[in-house]
């Protein structure tokens, strides 16, 4: 896999050539298309005197010109930075400042919040705005070839990305080109019984190391709606793992649900992917149960955990698809294990699967030594993971560095178990983890317990401080439509009729939704702050 990530894009446009790659609002490019007008991107860069290694910001949503600047910045030996398009003008202009991005692409209408901030060039999206370079013209005047530049794919940063911040400050971090090609290999050959490698022109080879293969082959067939931000490590991975298989990708830029599942039925998708809250809306959607769907035959979820009732509901809805479960995290590039299949009989309810090839996971106490303090199967402790997709450090953050990578294992801030066959359950985040009379609560065993109640539509635990003994669980739970005649008490008594005494939840506080971050994620903090 070392070989830079523009040959997963070099590749698809020799393979796919005149496959539609991305599809949004009328627009629709094709894999030779996004080569070609990535190439001319990459050549604008070189021409506005970009060098191997200046930081290209990329402050855009999802669109076609996305992959084109992703893949030019990196064809051009940049290394690539995504910031959420949603970002406050204050936020963002700290972490273009925190990046040291150089060049900014980003949309006319808040190029104008851009000007105090110190880039040498901005290059902007429709709507127009005159002070800024057009992105078309930018694209457009420079001649479609590869530059020549060298990368090293072990030592050249490929991106900058940045953590969720669901749990505090968003961190930069650092992956190298080869980090970026290797997940995207473990994730897109993922179940089909080989060991895939890449070479520089692009060219997959699947060694083939058994005649397991359950995931369906998607390579050059498959269809995809698409609504994960591709400034998140899920989005991102996703991207790569879409060009390099040859995916028909179909931009939504909203969730509605109603749209989601009209378009998943005339196009023919073949993969839903996407965090379990886009799931837990879809199996809500009266449409989504009686659209012809026959022609899916994959679902991905990641990002949280997709709660045991609603695995199932899915499984019930696609009889004939498989359902795999990931787990990651930005510092792993995206992915550090995946699941062979809800359906198979490897697959097992509640785990996030078997670390991806070339991966290990080991549990180790908090705080403990990764190499000595490992803790036997079926025991709590933090997960740390090392492997070909672990980052090389946080951007600038020397101390925090050192906080999570420890001879080449990462601490990921998850507590985890393994199971005796090696199956990995995510129990909760270590920020998450409740300490009450010094026994630990975990809320997401809570939150399961709630899903399971048929009054309960979606919820979420978080721990009110109490003086002298710790933290009291308490549950924000949105009702059921058909829950009429819910009460906190009646959730309180099914609960806490399941749970020892210490685990009791102690209120229930009913609220229209639960908010979850861009990625999907419960934004606990905002749960916190409002009990305080
Ligand atoms: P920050 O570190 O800034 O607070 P964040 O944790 O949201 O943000 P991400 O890299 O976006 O950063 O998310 C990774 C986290 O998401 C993991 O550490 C884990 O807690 C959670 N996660 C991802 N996939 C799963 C899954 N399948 N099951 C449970 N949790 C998951």
């Amino acid at each position: 896999p070392d070989v830079p990530v523009g040959s997963i894009l070099a590749g698809a446009a020799r393979r796919y050539g005149d496959r539609v790659a991305f599809r949004h609002a009328g627009e629709e490019l094709t894999f030779s298309q996004v080569w070609e007008q990535a190439c001319r991107f990459a050549t604008a860069l070189g021409r506005h005197g970009l060098e191997r290694g200046d930081v290209v910001a990329l402050h855009l949503p999802n669109c076609p010109a996305f992959p084109v600047a992703y893949y030019g910045t990196l064809l051009a030996g940049a290394t690539f930075s995504p910031v959420n398009p949603l970002l406050p003008p204050r936020a963002l202009a700290d972490q273009l400042a925190d990046c040291g991005a150089r060049v900014v692409v980003t949309h006319g209408r808040v190029a104008e919040s851009l000007r105090d901030i110190d880039v040498d060039l901005v290059v902007t999206v429709s709507p127009r705005e005159t002070d800024a370079l057009d992105f078309d013209r930018f694209v457009a005047e420079a001649p479609p070839t590869r530059p020549e530049v060298e990368i090293d794919p072990r030592t050249d940063l490929a991106h900058l990305g940045y953590t969720g911040g669901t749990t505090g400050r968003s961190k930069g971090v650092r992956l190298t080109h080869r980090n970026v090609v290797v997940n995207a290999l473990q994730y897109a050959c993922w179940g089909s019984g080989g060991v895939p490698s890449l070479d520089d022109s692009g060219d997959v080879t699947v060694i083939q190391i058994g005649d397991d293969a359950e995931w369906p082959s998607r390579l050059g067939t498959g269809a995809t709606l698409n609504l994960t931000p591709w400034f998140h490590a899920m989005g991102l991975g996703g991207l790569n793992i879409g060009v390099l298989s040859g995916t028909s990708v179909t931009i939504h830029d909203r969730f509605d649900p109603r749209a989601y599942v009209a378009d998943a039925e005339r196009l023919g998708v073949t993969t839903l992917s996407g965090a379990p809250a886009l799931y837990a809306a879809l199996v809500k959607c009266e449409d989504f149960h009686t659209a012809d769907l026959s022609s899916v035959r994959a679902l991905s979820s990641g990002a949280a955990p997709m709660p045991t009732v609603l695995g199932e509901a899915l499984l019930a809805r696609f009889p004939d698809a498989v359902l795999s479960e990931g787990y990651g995290l930005t510092e792993a590039t995206m992915g550090v294990t995946a699941n062979p299949s809800w359906r198979s009989g490897t697959r097992k309810v509640g785990t996030v699967g078997v670390p991806l090839f070339d991966t290990e996971v080991r549990i180790v106490a908090v705080d403990g030594d990764p190499e000595r303090d490992t803790l036997p199967p079926n025991t709590p402790g933090e997960v740390c993971v090392r492997g070909p997709q672990v980052m090389q450090g946080y951007h600038n953050r020397p101390e925090e560095t050192a906080a999570v990578l420890d001879h080449g294992w990462l601490r990921t801030g998850d507590i985890g178990m393994l199971d005796d066959d090696g199956f990995l359950s995510i129990v909760d985040r270590k920020k998450d983890v409740l300490l009450y009379k010094g026994y630990n609560v975990y809320p997401r065993e809570l939150e399961e317990l709630l899903l399971a109640l048929p009054d309960v539509a979606s919820a979420a635990v978080v721990g009110r401080p109490v003086t002298e003994v710790g933290e009291l669980p308490v549950a924000f739970v949105v009702p059921s439509p058909r829950a009429d005649d819910v009460t906190a008490e009646s959730i309180l008594t099914a609960v806490n009729a399941q749970v020892p005494p210490y685990k009791r939840l102690r209120e229930v506080h009913f609220v229209d939704a639960i908010p979850v971050s861009g990625a999907g994620k419960v934004l606990k903090r905002q749960l916190r702050e409002r009990l305080r």
